[in-house]
């Protein structure tokens, strides 16, 4: 039998690192090359046109159809000097990648001939026939009509032949079918609301920028290798495989020497990701062996989410190239670290005030103060949404296991805000006001400002976690659309601040002084949202319990944690913020559930099928050979001595058959379970279904299988082993 496992690992053996040459230019020479950037839109626009183009951009102006047709000309003219001929508007449907359908410029010239066009009306909007994108049944396949329009706001850019032009995609009748709408909407809103906060402290704020810079983990296996293993191909991680006896336990890989391959292929990403217009800026080894990280410098948030996308197809491609594969699964190896996105997330405003970073005056820190408890006003509030926007089948495996944050969302806020925030809640008004007054400068902790800048008070276990002038949302899943924990984060924060200037206002209009009215609601909303500010182990058990007595939301079934989409308090908080309407939540949760019970289904089907077509016929050679050689023992040493010294065998050839017999009968329980649910018609209870009945069936067969390859013979196992697979690079 020929072992396509071995013949993978030799493969694998004998590759060696790609020569990936240094440009010979700097950096801020090639970075953006193929971006259709403000600088090119001067050079290839009017300068009347450029002009209502960058009011659209920076200040949300309508963009007025006239001037479309020449921006279309000006980024033809661009993309074609860059050898471009096709177009595509790309987009974000809910499946978590990205969509596009190319056309060529070309057009009938009239004359039997053609001519390379590119209009305005093509730019701004169009109607693929999208009716297989999922839409939870908001678009009907007979009204099979999707728009997608483009967004300005992020510039446009070419891959390979193609004009990419970001947009947005909703349905005929207006409800969004992607996750950039949606995203558009809560910046808008956070913008909306935190500029009106911030009027309070300094009045030329005018916007308020939302800024996310993200952490991209992943995990890099060689190419041959993956095509031995049908689990990683189809599902995105291995669903069987013991550990390696060696893997994270040294953390010898962490921060490591970066293997060469390896450092061919970020070398190769970043620069093709720098002409993107990528930011990129740390790249190093993870915790688990096999696992690396890239992330850029922060963006502006629909930027960042676009570039985030674009960054995960093109690592695919790259890696592809090195003759690897890359995993971007949450969880594709049982026993070491799996993969998440940090999303590091804050607002500042369009004259450079990092709002969630002190100052030093104590005007600075009052807005501080404000701008880091209404964030914890929002998280507070919708901390089981928060954490329902980052679940998924994939993020599942991760969340709560003890690696990753844990399934209950907390805040870290480190000692020194900690204590300032109490400090506000304990000391009357009058005396945080004397001595502000007194000093004019500080909030009565004078070294809030400096410490802050040197924060290495850091706690790995949340969440949630405040970093400086930041806060890190860490239970990001590594595969997701960074959007969809965005669209909640921003919303709710709009929520907040509305809520908290409306109850300033309040108190103004009765006659109380702004800054006395500021600190009364602040103190009422530091005793309010105390709940969610934890400091502690997010991995320890007790915190589960305290967690609970504090009233957090603590689900861990992952299709049940999708409910909170449909809770009144959300629905107010989608609409009353003009994100997201009711019948839009309700058709996105169908999506997540069906999307749910899909990747349990194929994981589910590939499993059966290896255990039947690999795993037990390995299994069972393997005990005929030991069988052989009893019999053969028998035959020399006679029955007794035979089977005395064939003891071991013996052994083996037992556990094999009672193992295979388990793995048999759990694979068909799994075709009846999947069968009982498949007869479910409502998408929630389906994904429940398949969340409670087929999800644990496959953990204990994965268990079974993973002891047989402890005991079959190692020439014999085709699949290639975790050490492998982690190993070899
Ligand atoms: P870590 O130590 O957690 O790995 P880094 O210092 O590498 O973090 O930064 C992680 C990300 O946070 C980067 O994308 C960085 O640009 C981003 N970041 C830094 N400051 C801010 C901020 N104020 N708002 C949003 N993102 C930020
Ligand atoms: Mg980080």
């Amino acid at each position: 039998m020929a072992n396509l496992r071995f013949g993978a690992v030799e493969e694998a053996f004998k590759k060696r690192p790609l020569e990936v040459k240094t440009p010979t230019e700097r950096p801020e020479h090639f970075y953006g090359k193929y971006v259709f950037n403000r600088a090119r839109m001067y050079k290839y626009l009017p300068v009347d046109v450029y002009q209502k183009l960058i009011d659209v951009i920076d200040n949300g102006t309508r963009l007025d159809r006239s001037i479309a047709d020449a921006v279309a000309q000006g980024m033809k003219k661009w993309a074609e000097e860059h050898g471009a001929t096709h177009y595509t508007h790309w987009f974000q449907p809910l499946t978590e990648g990205t969509a596009e359908k190319h056309d060529a410029f070309v057009e009938h010239d009239g004359k039997g001939g053609m001519i390379e066009e590119f209009s305005g009306k093509l730019l701004v909007q169009q109607e693929p026939d999208a009716s297989s994108f999922p839409n939870g049944g908001i678009r009907n396949t007979f009204e099979a009509r999707g728009y997608s329009a483009w967004d300005p706001t992020s510039p446009v850019f070419i891959i390979e032949d193609t004009l990419c032009i970001p947009t947005i995609f909703i349905s005929y009748t207006g409800e969004a079918l992607d996750y950039k709408a949606p995203l558009l909407k809560s910046l808008h809103a956070v913008n909306v609301t935190a500029t009106k906060v911030c009027q309070y402290f300094y009045q030329d704020v005018k916007q308020v920028h939302t800024n996310l810079g993200w952490e991209q983990e992943y995990f890099l296996v060689d190419e041959d290798l993956y095509f031995a293993r049908p689990d990683l191909m189809l599902t995105g991680r291995t669903l069987m495989g013991h550990d390696s006896a060696k893997n994270q336990q040294m953390d010898d890989h962490y921060f490591g020497t970066i293997p060469e391959r390896v450092q061919a292929f970020m070398k190769d990403l970043e620069i093709q990701a720098l002409e993107l217009g990528i930011p990129c800026k740390t790249r190093h080894n993870e915790v688990a062996p096999g696992q690396f990280e890239l992330a850029p410098i922060f963006e502006e948030c629909n930027l960042a989410v676009d570039h985030n996308m674009l960054l995960m197809s093109l690592m695919k491609k790259v890696a592809h190239k090195h003759r690897f594969r890359v995993l971007l699964h949450e969880k594709p190896f049982a026993g070491v670290n799996g993969s998440g996105k940090h999303n590091n997330w804050s607002l500042s405003t369009d004259n450079g005030i990092l709002l969630h970073a002190a100052g030093k005056t104590f005007n600075d820190n009052l807005r501080f103060v404000v701008f880091i408890v209404e964030t914890l006003m929002a998280v507070y509030k919708h901390n089981g949404l928060l954490k329902a926007s980052v679940m998924s089948a994939t993020n599942d495996h991760r969340l709560g296991a003890n690696e990753a944050p844990p399934a209950i969302i907390s805040s870290f806020l480190g000692r020194q805000i900690s204590d300032l925030l109490e400090h506000i809640e304990k000391s009357d008004k009058e005396n945080i006001f004397n001595l502000s007054g007194k000093t004019g400068l500080r909030m009565d902790i004078p070294e809030i400002p400096e410490l802050l800048i040197d924060n290495t008070d850091r706690n790995r276990t949340s969440p949630f976690a405040f970093t400086g002038n930041r806060f890190e949302f860490r239970a990001v899943g590594s595969e997701a659309n960074c959007a969809s924990a965005m669209i909640v984060l921003n919303t709710a924060m709009a929520e907040a601040l509305q809520n908290f200037s409306e109850r300033v206002d309040t108190l103004v209009a009765k006659g109380e002084d702004q800054t006395s009215a500021i600190i009364d609601v602040l103190r009422e909303d530091i005793k309010t949202c105390k709940p969610i500010h934890f400091d502690g182990n997010g991995y320890s058990e007790s915190w589960k319990e305290e967690a609970k007595r504090r009233g957090l939301d603590c689900e861990s079934n992952c299709p049940k944690c999708f409910d909170r989409y449909l809770d009144e308090d959300a629905i107010k908080m989608f609409e009353s913020m003009n994100v997201m309407k009711r019948n839009e939540l309700e058709a996105r949760n169908e999506v997540k559930w069906e999307t749910y019970t899909k990747k349990i289904q194929i994981e589910a089907r590939v499993m059966g099928d290896l255990a039947m077509n690999h795993i037990i016929p390995v299994a069972t050679h393997y005990q005929s050979q030991l069988a052989k050689n009893v019999q053969n023992m028998v035959n020399i040493f006679g029955d007794v001595e035979g089977k005395q010294l064939s003891e071991r065998n013996i052994k083996i050839i037992r556990e094999i058959a009672e193992r295979t017999n388990i793995i048999e009968a759990g694979v068909e329980e799994l075709v009846n379970a999947r069968k009982q649910a498949n007869k479910i018609e409502s998408q929630r209870e389906k994904a429940i279904a398949y969340h409670d009945t087929i999800a644990p069936k496959m953990e204990e067969i994965r268990y079974q299988i993973d002891k047989l390859e402890l005991v079959v013979s190692d020439e014999l196992w085709t699949l290639p082993k975790y050490r492998e697979l982690l190993f070899i690079r």
